[in-house]
Formats: C-alpha cells, structure tokens, sequence
C-alpha cells in the first residue's frame, strides 16, 4: 500500500491514545481525565483499547460452542459491572452505562447463536470490547465535565477483507475522519474513538491485529494531520527489552521511526509493527507515555537518527518457523528465488527473516499454517528442513552495521552460553542484526546480551 499524504485542510489537533491496562481501573480512568483535561486545548482525539482481558474473553467466546460462549459473555458481563461499579458514577450516569452494556452482552449473544463465516465473525465478536470501554470512559468523561463523545471506527476506519489484521484504505478512510471528525473538535467535543476496529467497504467489521489500537492512533494522526500521537501505556515508553523480561532494560528516551519500526516488527509487543509508518508518512512525532507517571519523559520517536551506540534495543520472538532450503540447481539458476517466494506468496505465508547462500535458501516464517502445501511444492526442487520451535532475537540500532565489534560480541557471548546460531540476517534495513535460535533459549540470549550491550 501506498501512503500518500497531504496536509490540506489540516487543524491544530493531538491523538491520544490509552491502552487496555490505562482504561481498566478507576484510578486509571481519574489519570485519564486529569491528562486530557490538561490537554483539552491542543484538540485532542481520544482512542481507547477494550479493558484488558476482555479480547482474549470476547476471542474465546468467538471460538467455543454457543452454550461455552455463554459463560464468557457472563465473565464479560459481570467484570464490566464491577469496573462501573468503581468509577463512583452519579446514579443516573450509571444506570445509563448499565444499560449500555446489557444492550451490547445481547447484542453479541445474537451475533454468536447466529454464528458467520469464521473471520468476519470472530472481528464482529470482538469488536465489541472496544465499544464498551469507549461509550463507559466517553461517558465518565462527561460526568466529570469534559465535553467527550463516543465514536465508533467502523463508521470512519475503511479498511480491506483481511480479516483479523486489516488493513486501512487511505482515500476512503481520510474523506471519512475528516467529514466525522472535524466538526466535532470544531465544536469543542472531545471524540473518544474504539480502537483496534474498521469496517470493510460493504460495512463488515474488520480488526487491525491484536494490539492494534496503537495503529488506529497513527491512522487517525495520519488523516487528521495531528501535531503528535501520543501513546498512553503502563511502561515509561519504549525499553531496551521487554521490562517483563529483563528487569535491569532502561528507558531509551529518543528513537528514530526507523529503529521504533523495526523493534515493533521484530516483536517488542509495546507498540503494533504498523504503527510507524503512517506517523513516518505524515512526520508525525510519536510519543510513548506512562499513564500512571504523567511527570515521565517516556520515549520520543521521530524522523532524525540518533548517533552513538550501535546497539539501542533488543528485541525478540518466542516462537517462529525456520525453513532451510537446499539445492544445487540453484547456482548459476536463473529465477531460482522468484521461484521459491511465489510458492509461498501463492500459500499466503510470509517470510520474515532471508538468509541465501549459492546453493541454499533459509526463511523464517511468523505464520506457518499453510506450510504443508508450501513444502509439498517446494520439495519438488530442493531438499526441504522445517524447524518449528525457533525463536528470532534483534540487535537494533542504526549504527548497528557499521560496527563489526557488535557482530563480533554477539558470536562470543552466545557461544560462551552454548546457545547456537541457526541462522543469521543482517536485515535489508541496515539497521538489525536478526539470528534464530531454538525457542527454548531466546530468554537466556536476550538476559545475556542485555547485560553485554548496555
Ligand atoms: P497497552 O495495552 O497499553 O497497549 P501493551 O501491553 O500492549 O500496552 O504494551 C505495553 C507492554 O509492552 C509493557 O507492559 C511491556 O511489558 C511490553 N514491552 C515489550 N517490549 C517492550 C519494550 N521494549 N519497551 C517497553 N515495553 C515493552
Ligand atoms: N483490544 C485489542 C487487543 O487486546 C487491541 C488493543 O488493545 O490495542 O489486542
Ligand atoms: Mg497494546
């Protein structure tokens, strides 16, 4: 896809976007309203995520018999009602939110006894976390006397039928958050908008991939022409690593769109993979904040390279496929490779990480569930290994390539760690070095290069 951006007709505006951990307690939501009071006068347009847990509940219910489902929509049901209950809503607002709820719990109670065709009913089903938390925070909001009004996306986000990880249509998508959403920040209200959601242009709900809300902030950023997107987490903004995993990784305060990119799409799960790109379009500067520590600086990313270490973050995947490809045919051979991709662009699987060699070809794949098709076609020229149970760790920075001390350090401290490298790609952007290892040892290399690098 091709995004093309002008900036006609654009006003003064911020998006602000609060994730699942931000909107699931009253504390949460009281630090919600004291940041968008503060911000009220920068325009800004409020996305929010579904309270956590609730997508994994609503993705479960998608999945199981209608009876199973029951019991998930009485989980849903009965964890919304204890979060009201701690918001200290005026009777009146309450009842009104109650109300809410229970018209969308029979709503998706419909949808699941009629159950569709596999991924356009699972995103229907889903998309209702996102409307729930949207019309219960819009509505808080407005108690406490901030003029905020629900918007939900599958009347503005236009995207594609890809089902499960949508994507936006540029054209379609802008001409409708321009006519919706500008006359509402010209009024002075305050759109609190559903992320992670979209409707196909035959009006199906579509979502944008787990996580996904962070892509609707850029989306709208993009169409809107925002002065910045800010991300509202639980972390003080972007780490070396996942903090979950290393508890020593530091806050980086300043990442270039290239690095942010390329640590979400190699798997750091604080930001969606495609939330970059339609900042890096619009020049948008992305901020990644703490709701729960306003006062901290979190993590700025912008346009500009940052210079210094090679090294800046480190990012990783558990879980992913190796497929090693061998054949003599191939030196000399002219469109061996074309080859190769087009059996698997042709099985809809797509390749991450290439390493080529004169007479053999090794991928990596994030989804592999129609591989076996794939190797059935790709064994008919060449010996053909899958390695299941691999896992993939990034070194990322953009002065990562000039460095060859950094390749150097990495081949000595993991052979120290007897863990081996299967596989290694120096990215086509210049800016990652990749290596696969078995699955079972990426913790241990992602502990032990942390110490190493930083
Ligand atoms: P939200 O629900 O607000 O979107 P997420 O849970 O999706 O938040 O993302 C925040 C989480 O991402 C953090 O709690 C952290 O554990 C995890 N994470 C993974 N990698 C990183 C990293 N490099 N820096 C910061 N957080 C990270
Ligand atoms: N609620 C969705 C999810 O859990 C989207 C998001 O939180 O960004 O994946
Ligand atoms: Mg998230």
């Amino acid at each position: 896809m091709v995004l093309q951006y002008t900036n006609q007709d654009i006003i003064f505006m911020i998006v602000i976007k609060f994730g699942g951990t931000s909107v699931s307690t009253a504390a949460g939501i009281q630090k919600i309203y004291k940041i968008i009071s503060e911000a009220k006068d920068k325009k800004p347009v409020i996305v929010v995520s579904a309270v956590a847990g609730i997508t994994d509940l609503l993705l479960s219910a998608a999945r199981s018999s209608p009876g199973q489902a029951k019991k998930s929509l009485s989980d849903i049901k009965k964890f919304h009602i204890d979060f009201i209950n701690r918001l200290a809503l005026p009777a009146v607002t309450k009842k009104d939110v109650l109300r809410y709820l229970d018209t969308v719990i029979l709503e998706i109670g419909k949808v699941v006894r009629i159950k569709g065709s596999e991924k356009a009913y699972t995103d229907k089903i889903v998309s209702f976390g996102e409307i729930l938390s949207s019309y219960i925070i819009a509505k808080t909001l407005l108690e406490k006397g901030l003029p905020a009004e629900q918007v939900i996306a599958t009347d503005i986000i236009v995207t594609d039928q890809s089902f499960g990880g949508a994507e936006f249509l540029v054209g379609e998508t802008r001409k409708k958050v321009t006519k919706k959403i500008k006359p509402l920040l010209e009024k002075g209200i305050i759109p609190v908008i559903t992320g992670f959601i979209g409707a196909s242009v035959d009006g199906k709900v579509t979502t944008l991939g787990r996580g996904g809300s962070d892509y609707t902030a850029a989306i709208l950023g993009f169409c809107l022409g925002a002065s910045e997107i800010q991300i509202w987490k639980d972390v003080n903004g972007v780490y070396t690593t996942d903090p979950r995993l290393v508890a020593t990784a530091k806050n980086i305060p300043v990442l270039s769109y290239r690095e942010a990119s390329e640590m979400a799409f190699f798997g750091a799960k604080v930001l969606h993979p495609r939330t970059i790109r339609p900042a890096v379009e619009a020049k948008i500067p992305v901020r990644v904040l703490n709701t729960f520590h306003p006062e901290k600086t979190g993590t700025l990313i912008r346009e500009k390279p940052n210079i210094g270490k090679p090294v800046r973050i480190i990012s990783f995947k558990r879980k992913t496929t190796l497929v090693n490809m061998y054949s003599t045919e191939m030196l000399f051979s002219k469109g061996f490779l074309a080859r190769i991709f087009a059996i698997f662009a042709k099985n809809n699987i797509s390749i991450n990480l290439v390493a080529v060699s004169e007479v053999s070809v090794s991928v990596t794949l994030d989804n592999d569930s129609c591989l076996e098709a794939a190797v059935k076609e790709l064994s008919r020229f060449n010996q053909v290994t899958v390695k299941k149970n691999m896992g993939i760790v990034s070194l990322i920075g953009e002065g990562i390539i000039a460095s060859s001390h950094t390749i150097k350090k990495l081949f000595g401290v993991l052979d120290k760690k007897g863990i081996m490298i299967k596989m290694i790609s120096l990215g086509a952007t210049d800016i990652n070095i990749s290596i696969v290892i078995e699955s079972d040892q990426v913790e241990t290399a992602v502990r032990t290069l942390h110490k190493t690098f930083f």
